[in-house]
């Protein structure tokens, strides 16, 4: 089994001798940093000057300045910005800032483990990766829990990485739920693979197949919605509070059967063998490769994929459902 470790196993004090950058503000950046201040930690949020992020970080009382100036000034740097971005803004920005004997994190190993950064020898290298949102991040350390985060390191220079990486997991509410170690091939690989098939890929398929093959057999769009996406929600807590088991067991005797008999029509041997080619390409670095060459020469088709998708009738008929629910405070991209 996996080490876990706690509050216990970390000192708070390494992190609390130290200065944070904090680079971004985004979901995770704003939760890092407010979590760290709250916890006592210097620290400083580093931001591009034309950046709408700037006023909400410094209404909050947080200390900002551009990349550079954090980056000179900590002997932290934690980079959470979107993956396709970080390796331009490292060699541009942070890289020359840095002395030996500083620590150079991440909340995602992408950048560190398909090459794209490749820092310095002098350099402590290290991950803590919450899993889970950073609006969860923040909400939980608020309210005296956090969100379990996978701890990672590559390269120990100072010989105190982990107990540097496990102080930060701790500063930011990681150690209350638990901080499993891993290694930045593991959490790269399974984090792509689990976005990629299960969580947003093949979910995302999942819903608007079932929700066009129910309106072209004439079924109300509004039925549709219910069934194909709105119920997920109360079948996901269901496998987060118990697993299959506790789903099977809540879900009526003639849902269980349907699951067991059908499931395996929905996914086949060809559905499997999809998943092994998936996971080919992101261990080769094929999915990276194409994945930075679209980033880099102006995401093209991932806006207009994007604008596309937004337009799905799965999407006009929710919005105007979710409006009309006064349980939910409905919610869309900016
Ligand atoms: P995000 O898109 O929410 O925020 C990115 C932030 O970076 C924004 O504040 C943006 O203004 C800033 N930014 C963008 N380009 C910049 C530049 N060139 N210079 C300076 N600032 C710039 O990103 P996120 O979802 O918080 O992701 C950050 C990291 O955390 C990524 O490595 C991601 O893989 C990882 N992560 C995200 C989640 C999640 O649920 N969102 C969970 C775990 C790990
Ligand atoms: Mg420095």
């Amino acid at each position: 089994m996996a080490s876990i470790y706690y509050d216990d196993d970390a000192d708070p004090a390494v992190i609390s001798g130290r200065r944070v950058a904090v680079i971004g503000y985004g979901s995770q950046g704003h939760a890092h940093a407010l979590n760290l201040r709250e916890s006592g930690v210097e620290v400083k949020v580093g931001l591009r000057e034309t950046s709408r992020r700037r006023i909400e970080a410094e209404g909050e009382g947080l200390s900002v300045g551009s990349v550079a100036e954090v980056s000179e000034w900590a002997n932290v740097v934690m980079v959470l910005v979107p993956d396709q971005h970080a390796a331009d803004l490292y060699a541009a920005e942070i890289a020359p800032h840095l002395q030996d004997g500083d620590a150079l994190m991440f909340a995602h190993g992408f950048n560190i483990h398909f090459g794209e950064i490749n820092p310095d020898d002098g350099l402590d290298v290290l991950m803590v990766a919450p899993k889970g949102p950073g609006h969860l991040v923040r909400r939980t350390y608020t309210e005296g829990s956090g969100v379990p985060c996978l701890l990672a390191l590559y390269q120990d220079a100072t010989g105190g990485a982990r107990e540097l990486g496990l102080s930060y997991a701790w500063a930011i509410g990681g150690t209350r739920a638990g901080v499993l170690e891993t290694t930045f091939k593991e959490e790269t690989e399974t984090d792509l693979f689990g976005e990629q098939v299960i969580l947003c890929g093949g979910l995302s398929e999942l819903i608007k197949a079932s929700y066009e093959t129910l309106v072209e057999a004439g079924y109300q769009p509004e039925s549709a919605y219910f069934e194909t996406l709105h119920e997920l929600k109360l079948i996901v807590d269901l496998l987060y509070e118990g697993g299959l088991t506790w789903m099977r067991y809540s879900v009526s005797d003639t849902a269980e059967w349907g699951d067991y008999s059908t499931g395996p029509r929905i996914i086949t041997d060809d559905t499997r063998q999809v998943m092994k080619d998936v996971l080919a390409d992101i261990q080769s670095g094929s999915f990276a490769r194409q994945w930075m060459d679209e980033a880099r020469s102006g995401a093209q088709r991932l806006l207009a994929t994007r604008a596309r998708e937004r337009s799905h009738e799965v999407e006009q008929v929710g919005a105007r459902l979710r409006e009309l629910m006064p349980f939910l405070t409905p919610k869309a991209p900016d």
